[in-house]
């Protein structure tokens, strides 16, 4: 089954009771059971709720994975995922991570001894360097936030092979109609859901995909145990969501490029952060990983300051000023102040984090207005 139809399909059939064609929001917490032990696979809805198993079954069938297990946030996802780790297990990062698995995996899980180094995963050698016997995990994310490198999936999996490493693919940026980390070799993908899933800005899930049976029966588990499940009504949320993914994601994708082009071209801006243009460091990997390059850009101002990127920000009339990413509507940020404001000034120069960086969302909006909106806000500078 193709993308599309599967987006619509997979996991999804008409209501057993009543013919219901969408899935309906099963809002129960028990189920009653004809005698002690006799019932239809549903006991207590923290381990099981029909909703939630259509949706799971759905985000499985998009990611080609088996088994996919839902949580009640993308952070929830995650931490589902770090509890397979044991004390004195060591984690390879990414170094640019989303502010919040940074902070789980340096701020909760350290203290139960589990260790994170962050490299920079787009040099394998950097990668080999770091890989010591205790190393059990590879956390990559990619296209990364907001800087957008690209990690070579597929490399990462090589360089983890044979040596009782899982590979987990945090796949929110590209969503799974862009990329398929299962078929390069990943052990396990992560998604918070709240964004191109979801892809109104309605809710928050998260969710995780795997192949492996052993795998899928540990995360059930810890599904279980430790109770972080969604609502029904949430899964019904995403659920509904999927169904225009591939519609959003390609519309929000020519309408990025269009945008990185004019920006590109436009004498305010210094630079553009996008990996479709050809001199993007790692655009050829982009273009082997993934279906199209994504609707997010970063662009810096010719003046690196502060105040020209707040008076971008706050002239928009389309581009909504928020956090987060991946809905119909367009979204502007600044990461020095905003995603990022927490790290030290010196250390997000580094890599390129500069004041007058600016992050868009781009959403499925007519390109001609988005384009619009960012020429009247930059017309002051
Ligand atoms: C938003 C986000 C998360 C966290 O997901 P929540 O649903 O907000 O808990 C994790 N990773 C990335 C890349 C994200 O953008």
């Amino acid at each position: 089954m193709k993308f599309g139809t599967k987006a619509i399909h997979a996991g999804v059939e008409p209501d057993p009771a009543t013919g219901a064609v969408m899935t309906p929001i099963y809002q129960t917490s028990t189920y009653a059971q004809e005698a002690p032990g006799v019932h239809k696979g549903y006991e207590y809805a923290r381990t099981q709720n029909p909703t939630r198993t259509a949706l799971e079954a759905n985000v499985a069938a998009l990611e080609n994975g088996a088994h996919g297990i839902c949580f009640s946030s993308g952070m929830a996802a995650m931490d589902a995922v770090m509890r397979l780790l044991n004390p004195g297990d060591e984690i390879i990062a990414t170094n640019d991570l989303y502010g919040g698995s940074y902070r789980l995996m340096v701020r909760v899980y350290q203290k139960f001894g589990i260790k994170a180094h962050f490299v920079d995963m787009t040099n394998p050698a950097e990668v080999r360097k770091a890989i010591n016997k205790n190393t059990r995990l590879f956390w990559i994310e990619t296209p990364t936030n907001p800087m957008l490198n690209v990690v070579d999936i597929r490399q990462m999996t090589e360089l983890a092979a044979g040596q009782n490493i899982l590979v987990c693919v945090d796949n929110t940026f590209a969503s799974p109609y862009l990329q398929t980390p299962l078929d390069l070799g990943a052990d396990i993908v992560v998604h918070s859901a709240t964004k191109y899933l979801g892809g109104h800005s309605d809710t928050v899930l998260g969710a995780v995909v795997v192949k492996d049976d052993e795998l899928a029966n540990q995360l059930h588990f810890l599904q279980n145990a430790a109770g972080a499940v969604p609502g029904p009504h949430d899964c019904f949320l995403v659920l509904r969501g999927i169904k225009t993914l591939h519609l959003r994601v390609e519309r929000a994708c020519k309408n990025a490029k269009k945008i990185a082009r004019f920006l590109q071209g436009h004498p305010k801006v210094s630079k553009v952060y996008y990996p479709g243009f050809k001199d993007h460091p790692h655009h050829e990997t982009a273009k082997a990983q993934m279906r199209a390059f994504g609707a997010m850009v970063s662009f810096d101002l010719q003046k690196d300051t502060f105040e020209d990127a707040k008076r971008v920000l706050s002239n928009t009339r389309l581009f909504i000023l928020a956090e987060s990413l991946g809905g119909v509507e367009s979204l502007i940020g600044h990461p020095a102040s905003m995603t990022h404001g927490s790290i030290p000034r010196e250390e997000r120069l580094k890599v390129g984090l500069t004041d007058s960086l600016i992050r868009l969302s781009v959403g499925v909006e007519d390109v001609a207005d988005l384009i619009e909106d960012l020429e009247q806000a930059m017309v002051n500078l």
